[in-house]
Formats: structure tokens, C-alpha cells, sequence
């Protein structure tokens, strides 16, 4: 059993209030993420978690008993770092073995072997067990960390951004591999990233800090399609969302400087005179007979989608067609927007319910 909770932390270094007020609870089994920009407080939260730094205020309950009374074994987090603290002078092996071979586990060494040798195939590094650590590259350096983190069943496992050095194709791949081995187990995981698509990709939950303050809390579904505030909506989706300063006249949307006004819906009667419209790239549908006018302004084919830059008046959207795009820069192209599918935002950020 492992379950985790944050009860209204905050922690301060000097004039910098690292964590205001911070409060999220981690399931048993969870795979829960920590999503932020740099300075958002990420690792200052991991660290408080794992007892590493004190809060000023609030504090951490360990399947219900307070943490700050427990002694860092009893606490037992496994914690992955951004920089690797791996000991330089001995093999691979003998690093994940390390967490494995204390004389209070008594574990045979043949079951060491076993577990090494099914983490380090998992990691990709079966080929590396016999070398120095100290001769590995980066990214061989960051895989030999998280196994020596998950060769053991520690209550957490509290990751800071551990794929972060890893090449896209490795980082792509190792995603898939740490989430497999993450439900299989069903190891609570804290996973700290500032990257969106580990966020979306990996999460059953996600907490969005910024500035210290936890913004929101909820599956990634929860998140990208229900963003709470502005921040939200831009920090997920790639590309980003479209956000319009609009206005509403009459029960119809209009946006500043486009010729696109349209029947408000959904949140329209709760919705101030002026606000910020989000649509997000894919919402936004080139057709033929489509509603609204304008003109390919650029065209960037990625292969599975092609983002179609629509200039129309004075403003420019950004839309994901799928596949390659038939249109050319200076063509006219008429578009719909999914009505259903659009975000409503008052001035100060805040999302206006539909
Ligand atoms: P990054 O993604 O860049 O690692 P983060 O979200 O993990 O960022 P933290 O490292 O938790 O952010 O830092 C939060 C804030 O607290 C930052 O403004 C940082 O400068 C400050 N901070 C963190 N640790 C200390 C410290 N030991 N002394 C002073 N300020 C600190």
C-alpha cells in the first residue's frame, strides 16, 4: 500500500516562495504527474516528499501517517534525479545491485541476477552490465539510474524528469517501457516533467504547477480538453491552442479583428462581454463549403498531419489537417470550427464553464 498525500505545503527559500499552499494526493498504484514550467516548483515538491527539504508549513502523510516522523528508510522512496549519482568506479551491474545487496534485504544474490537482468533488458543496457559507469554516455548514464531506482519495490518511486537526456527515439521508447513496467508492477510513481507529451502519454493523473501553486488536477482527458485557466490550455497541445481575444453581442461570438462571428453555445449566457476564445488547432477543419473565409498564410507538413496557417482578417490560426495538406500558401481557404469542442476563458484566465 502506498498512497501519498500533500497537505497545504509551503516552502520559501529566502524572498523565492518555491511552494504556495500545495495540496494533491498520489493513489496506491498511481502513475501520477507533476507538468510545469522551469521554477514551478517541481523538485522543490520531490524533495519535500522524500524528506529531503523541511516545509515551512503543511505536511506529508505516508498511507496516512505523518512523514516528517519517519526516518528516511521508513519513509523508502526511491528517487531518480535529473543529474545521475551513479558511483563511478564500479560496473553497471554492481550499481543496480547496490540497492539490492544491503545486508537488512538479505536477498540471494541469484534473485539479484534474475531482477537485474529483467530491468536492465526492459532499460536497454543488458550490453553495458559490465562496464564502468564512468565511461557511459549521458544517456546510457540516465537508463542506469532508473534501474538501479526500479530494481527495487520501494512504497514511491519520485522521478525528476528522468528522460529528459535521452535522445526522441530512445525517449520514445523508454516512455512506453517505464509505463508497462509501472502498471505491471503497480508501483506508485510521482513523475516529475516539463514536457506535455510525457505528461499526456504516461499520467493517470496530472497536477499542473506554476509558480508554485497547483493550477489543476486531473486525467490527462481532464486536462487538455477541459483546461482550467489559459496557462493550461497553451502549456498542453502541440501545436498550441489558438486563444482570440472575442466579444459577445446579440448571443453571438465575435472575434476581434477575423470576420468569424458566430452563435454562441454551451457557456454562452454565462460568458463577459469580452473574453478569450481558445480553439484548438484540430477544431479548426478546412472544407469546401466551410462557414468562415480565409488564406493559406504557411503550410508545415509533418507527415501525419499538416499545420495549415489560415489567415483571416487580421488574425492568424493555426490548423491540424491529417496527412498532407492539397492546399497552397496563398490559396482561399474556407473552414468550420467544432462549436462543441471550444474553450471559453473570462479576462483573468480563469475557464467559464460550458
Ligand atoms: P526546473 O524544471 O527548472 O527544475 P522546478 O519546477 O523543478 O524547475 P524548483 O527547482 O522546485 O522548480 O524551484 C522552484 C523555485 O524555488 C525556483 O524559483 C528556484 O529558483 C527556487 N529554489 C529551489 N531550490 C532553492 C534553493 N535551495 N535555494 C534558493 N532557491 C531555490
Amino acid at each position: 500500500m502506498a498512497n501519498i498525500e500533500l497537505k497545504n505545503i509551503t516552502k520559501r527559500f529566502a524572498k523565492t516562495t518555491a511552494l504556495a499552499d500545495v495540496s494533491f494526493d498520489i493513489r496506491d498504484g498511481e502513475f501520477f504527474v507533476l507538468l510545469g514550467p522551469s521554477g514551478a516548483g517541481k523538485t522543490t515538491t520531490l524533495r519535500v516528499i522524500a524528506g529531503l527539504e523541511q516545509p515551512d508549513s503543511g505536511g506529508v502523510l505516508f498511507d496516512g501517517a505523518p512523514a516528517d516522523a519517519m526516518t528516511t528508510p521508513e519513509r523508502d522512496v526511491a528517487f531518480v534525479f535529473q543529474q545521475y549519482s551513479l558511483y563511478p568506479t564500479m560496473t553497471v551491474f554492481d550499481n543496480l545491485a547496490f540497492p539490492l545487496r544491503a545486508p537488512s534485504r538479505q536477498i540471494p544474490e541469484a534473485s539479484i541476477k534474475e531482477r537485474i537482468g529483467e530491468v536492465a533488458e526492459k532499460l536497454r543496457i543488458t550490453h553495458l552490465l559490465d562496464r564502468k559507469t564512468a565511461r557511459l554516455s549521458g544517456g546510457e548514464m540516465q537508463r542506469v539510474s532508473i534501474g538501479r531506482a526500479i530494481v527495487r519495490d520501494p512504497r514511491i518511486f519520485l522521478m525528476d524528469e528522468p528522460l529528459s537526456n535521452l535522445d526522441f527515439k530512445l525517449r520514445e521508447a523508454l516512455r512506453v517501457e517505464l509505463k508497462h513496467l509501472q502498471k505491471t508492477r503497480a508501483s506508485t510513481t510521482l513523475f516529475v516533467t516539463h514536457d506535455q507529451i510525457e505528461a499526456l502519454t504516461m499520467a493517470d493523473r496530472i497536477a499542473v504547477l506554476n509558480n508554485g501553486k497547483v493550477v489543476q488536477i486531473g486525467t490527462p482527458h481532464d486536462i487538455y480538453d477541459r483546461p482550467a485557466t489559459t496557462f493550461v490550455a497553451q502549456l498542453v497541445g502541440s501545436p498550441r491552442i489558438n486563444l482570440l481575444p472575442a466579444a459577445r453581442d446579440d448571443g453571438r461570438v465575435h472575434v476581434d479583428g477575423a470576420p468569424t462571428a458566430f452563435e454562441a453555445n454551451g457557456a454562452g449566457a454565462a460568458l463577459p462581454g469580452s473574453f478569450t476564445l481558445g480553439v484548438r488547432p484540430e477544431d479548426i477543419q478546412p472544407r469546401p463549403e466551410g462557414a468562415f473565409a480565409g488564406t493559406a498564410a504557411l503550410l508545415e507538413p509533418l507527415g501525419v498531419e499538416t499545420l495549415v496557417y489560415i489567415k483571416a482578417g487580421e488574425r492568424t490560426l493555426v490548423s491540424s489537417v491529417p496527412g498532407i495538406s492539397r492546399y497552397a500558401i496563398g490559396d482561399a481557404v474556407r473552414f468550420n470550427i467544432v462549436r462543441e469542442r471550444l474553450h471559453y476563458f473570462a479576462p483573468n484566465g480563469a475557464r467559464v464553464s460550458s
